[in-house]
């Protein structure tokens, strides 16, 4: 096999509870991922000589260690001393410091690439207990589906598929880092939890509209008093009928469910022509199986 091509799905955050700092900085966390139908293209092929090369469509993504489908691709070089190098074309196209977890996602699809091309044998745990050096989002990545995830992130118990539906997601043109949202947190009394037991009901439920209620992001705490447009995307998209809209991750994305499709496509239309939003698709949940 010389060439391998791959697509590394997007996620958002049905529920994004944040339990506690732990002493080594990390959060313990308590949330509820969803693969998307939105995904970066990658191909990946061997090169003659040893080492790792990567290219991408965006001049801003970086091309070296910086990037972490690189760093998924030497982790497994090094490992196995592969002796054919590897060259990884990068099409991206989730958006970047989104909360969507794009750099994840690449990372996860190069491990499963590079696994399947040399041949390395490496079951999908194997891959994932690798995955979680390079960020706490990348075993869900290599597991995707709905999935309920704890401890930093890592802890993955996999849920029945969400219901399907449409989802319009809008990024504003600011970009957010994770970890000034996370240093910024403030877990006192006046935080508002999200029921993320209610949410689990209604996706076990197949309730779309259960789901939608009990949807919640604590991280909106930090990100929506820095950045308002955020929440203004939030109002426009319930304006526009969406069953409920929320921030994904540390943000800026938000994104909308909604369960009638002309809708959804008015919507992403308004949005498209409005100044809110810089980027905005229409796109589909993603289910395992
Ligand atoms: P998360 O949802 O996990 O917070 P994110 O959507 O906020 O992820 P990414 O798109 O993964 O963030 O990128 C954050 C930063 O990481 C970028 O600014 C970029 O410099 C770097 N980066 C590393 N690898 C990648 C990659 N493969 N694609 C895009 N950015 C990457």
């Amino acid at each position: 096999m010389y060439e391998i091509r791959l697509r590394a799905l997007a996620k958002i955050n049905l529920g994004l509870d944040v339990l506690r700092r732990r002493e080594d900085g990390y959060h313990e966390v308590r949330m509820v991922m969803q693969t998307l139908k939105m995904y970066d293209k990658i191909t990946i092929r061997k090169m003659k000589e040893p080492g790792i090369q990567l290219k991408s469509n965006l001049f801003y993504v970086p091309e070296n260690e910086g990037n972490l489908a690189y760093r998924a691709a030497k982790m497994l070089a090094d490992e196995f001393q592969l002796r054919q190098g590897i060259f990884i074309d990068l099409q991206k196209f989730i958006p970047v410091a989104a909360g969507m977890a794009g750099g994840s996602s690449d990372a996860a699809a190069v491990l499963y690439g590079v696994n399947r091309m040399f041949h390395l044998n490496l079951t999908k745990r194997q891959l994932m207990k690798r995955g979680v050096k390079i960020g706490a989002d990348v075993p869900y990545c290599i597991m995707r589906g709905t999935v309920l995830a704890e401890g930093i992130g890592e802890q993955l118990t996999p849920l029945p598929p969400m219901p399907s539906c449409k989802v319009v997601v809008a990024k504003p043109q600011v970009s957010v880092s994770t970890k000034f949202v996370y240093d910024n947190l403030k877990l006192d009394g006046s935080i508002i939890h999200p029921d993320i037991g209610l949410l689990m009901e209604g996706i076990r439920e197949g309730s779309l509209s259960k789901v939608a209620a009990h949807m919640g992001n604590v991280l909106e705490s930090v990100t929506i008093p820095h950045y308002p447009v955020i929440a203004k995307i939030r109002e426009e998209m319930m304006r526009l009928g969406a069953l409920n809209a929320m921030m994904s991750g540390s943000g800026p994305t938000v994104f909308g469910l909604f369960d009638d499709e002309n809708l959804a496509q008015e919507a992403y239309q308004e949005l498209r022509e409005g100044t809110l939003a810089r980027q905005v698709y229409l796109t589909g949940v993603f289910n395992r199986g």
